[in-house]
C-alpha cells in the first residue's frame, strides 16, 4: 500500500512543481486530458457533444471544465461533479512596481488572499504567471516561469527589533517590498560594458513601469522584446521544490497544497474513472477547477461566475419538445466540493473541538458547518460514506469550534447558485496558507480513489436519493 501511496505523491509533486501559478496548473491539467485524448472546446463556437465523448473548456486559462459524457447520457440526466479552485495566497507584482530605495531596486507587490505573509520572509523567491504580448498586432497568451532565485524579503534583524520573537506583525505595505538587486551592481554591469543590461536601462512603454532588470529577464525568458509586452500577471513563487519528508518518508512538504491536492486529484480521479462502467453511464462526470476562490471566488473565472450554468446548459440543453431538461439534470446532480481541511496541530490540539480532530493519514475529511459556511448535509455526507466504506477509504469529519472563525470555500456558492446537492470534503493538513504547507503521502491517493469511484458509483445512489 505505502508503494501506492509513494507513487501518487511523487506524481502530484511533479504537478505542483510545474504549476506556480493558476494558469501553469491548467496547463498542467490540459496536458493530462489531452493524454487521454479529452478535446478541447471553445466557449465561442458552437460545439457537438456525444455520448462517451471526452471534452474541457478553460475560462482566462486560469479555470477548467473537464467533461466526460456517459455512454447512456441524455439531456436530463445528472452531473457527476467534483470541483476545487487552482488558485492560492501569494503575492502579485502590482501594475507599476518600480520602486527605488536607499540603493535597493525593489519591486512592488500586492497580497492575494489570505497568506500567512511572515512564511514569505527570507525565502528564494522568483516570479510566474502569464505576459500579454503583441505579435503582428494581435494579442498573445504565453506563460513564464523564472527557475531561480531573483527575488527575496529579507528580516529586519533581531538586534533592531527585540520583540520579533514575541510579535511579529509586518506592514504589509511596507515591509513585504521584495528586493530585486542593487543599483551598486546594475552601475557596475554599466561600466563593464555589459550590453544586456545597456539595453535594459534604455527599455520604454508599459514595460517601463517595472524594473528594468526584471523586464529584460522575462524578454530573455521568452525570446520577445520589451515593446511586445503589452501587459502581464505575475504571481511571486518560492523557487524550492515540494518534497517527500519526516524520517519515514510519509509526509509532502510543499507550496500551494491548498488546493492543488484536490485540483489534481480531481482530474486524475476523473481520468481514471473512465476505465469503469463510463460507457453505461446515464450521467456526465465533470471535474472543474476555478480560479479566485482565495479571494471570495466573484470572477468571470470564479465560482460564483455565472460560467458553470452556461457551460452545463449546453451539455444538458433544453429543447422544443422537452423545455426542462437543465433543471432535471441540476436536480439529479451531485457536487463533491474538494477543498483541504485542517488537520489537528499537535502544538494547538485545543484549535480543535475534541470530538473532531482529523489526523493525517487517517483519510478524506468531511467539513460540516450549521451555519452554511460548508454546504455538507446528512443526505450529502451519506453518499460519499456509501463510496468510501465500498472502496474501504477511511473518512473523517471537521467542524470548527463556536468561538472560532470558519473558513468556505467553493461548495456553497456553488450550491446555492445551482441549487445543487453538495458535500465539502478535503484532505487533512497542516500549515494552511503558508508559503511551505505539509500534508501526507497518503492523502494523494485516498482522495483521488474516493472522487475516481464517486464517478463510478453515483448514478446509482441517486437513485436511492430519488427514491428518499
Ligand atoms: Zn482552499
Amino acid at each position: 500500500m505505502s508503494k501506492l501511496y509513494r507513487e501518487s505523491a511523487e506524481k502530484f509533486i511533479k504537478f505542483v512543481n510545474s504549476s506556480p501559478s493558476p494558469y501553469h496548473g491548467v496547463e498542467e491539467c490540459k496536458k493530462l486530458l489531452r493524454e487521454q485524448n479529452f478535446i478541447e472546446l471553445r466557449e465561442t463556437s458552437p460545439w457537438k457533444i456525444e455520448q462517451g465523448g471526452k471534452y474541457y473548456v478553460t475560462k482566462n486559462h486560469s479555470s477548467i471544465m473537464a467533461f466526460a459524457v456517459g455512454g447512456n447520457f441524455t439531456p436530463g440526466n445528472g452531473f457527476s461533479i467534483v470541483g476545487a479552485h487552482t488558485d492560492s495566497p501569494c503575492f502579485k507584482v502590482k501594475p507599476i512596481s518600480n520602486i527605488n530605495k536607499h540603493g535597493y531596486l525593489q519591486v512592488g507587490v500586492e497580497c492575494y488572499g489570505g497568506g500567512i505573509w511572515n512564511t514569505w520572509f527570507d525565502r528564494d523567491l522568483t516570479v510566474a504567471g502569464r505576459v500579454i504580448l503583441k505579435e503582428n498586432g494581435k494579442m498573445k497568451h504565453k506563460l513564464v516561469h523564472i527557475k531561480r532565485p531573483i527575488l527575496r524579503i529579507p528580516h529586519l534583524a533581531i538586534h533592531l527589533q527585540r520583540d520579533i520573537n514575541d510579535k511579529f506583525s509586518p506592514n504589509l505595505e511596507n515591509h513585504t517590498i521584495p528586493i530585486l538587486a542593487t543599483e551598486v551592481a546594475k552601475q557596475l554591469q554599466h561600466t563593464t560594458g555589459d550590453s544586456s543590461s545597456e539595453k535594459s536601462s534604455e527599455i520604454t512603454c508599459k514595460a517601463n513601469a517595472h524594473q528594468p532588470a526584471l523586464i529584460s529577464l522575462l524578454c530573455e525568458e521568452m525570446l520577445c522584446k520589451a515593446e511586445d509586452i503589452v501587459d502581464f500577471e505575475l504571481f511571486l513563487a518560492d523557487t524550492q521544490p515540494a518534497a517527500i519528508g519526516g524520517v519515514l518518508s510519509e509526509f509532502i512538504f510543499s507550496p500551494r497544497l491548498d488546493n492543488l491536492v484536490n485540483a489534481y486529484a480531481s482530474i486524475q480521479g476523473l481520468i481514471m474513472s473512465l476505465e469503469e462502467s463510463f460507457a453505461t453511464d446515464p450521467n456526465v462526470r465533470i471535474a472543474v477547477l476555478y480560479d479566485n476562490e482565495e479571494v471570495g471566488s466573484q470572477s468571470a473565472q470564479g465560482a460564483c461566475s455565472k460560467w458553470t450554468e452556461l457551460v452545463l446548459r449546453r451539455i444538458s440543453p433544453n429543447s422544443q419538445e422537452d423545455a426542462t431538461c437543465f433543471e432535471r439534470s441540476l436536480a439529479k446532480s451531485f457536487l463533491v466540493s474538494a477543498d483541504q481541511a485542517h488537520a489537528c496541530h499537535p502544538n494547538y490540539a485545543e484549535k480543535h473541538e475534541i470530538n473532531l480532530r482529523p489526523a493525517l493519514h487517517k483519510g478524506p475529511v468531511l467539513k460540516y458547518n450549521a451555519k452554511q459556511r460548508y454546504a455538507t448535509t446528512a443526505v450529502t455526507a451519506s453518499v460519499i460514506r456509501i463510496v468510501a466504506e465500498k472502496y474501504g477509504i477511511p473518512l473523517q469529519e471537521f467542524a470548527v469550534k463556536n468561538d472560532s472563525p470558519c473558513g468556505s470555500t467553493i461548495g456553497p456558492i456553488l450550491s446555492a447558485k445551482l441549487g445543487i446537492s453538495t458535500v465539502d470534503i478535503g484532505g487533512p493538513q497542516l500549515s494552511m496558507h503558508s508559503i511551505r504547507e505539509m500534508c501526507c503521502t497518503s492523502s494523494i491517493h485516498q482522495c483521488t480513489q474516493l472522487y475516481k469511484n464517486f464517478f463510478v458509483e453515483f448514478p446509482a445512489i441517486q437513485k436511492s436519493m430519488e427514491e428518499m
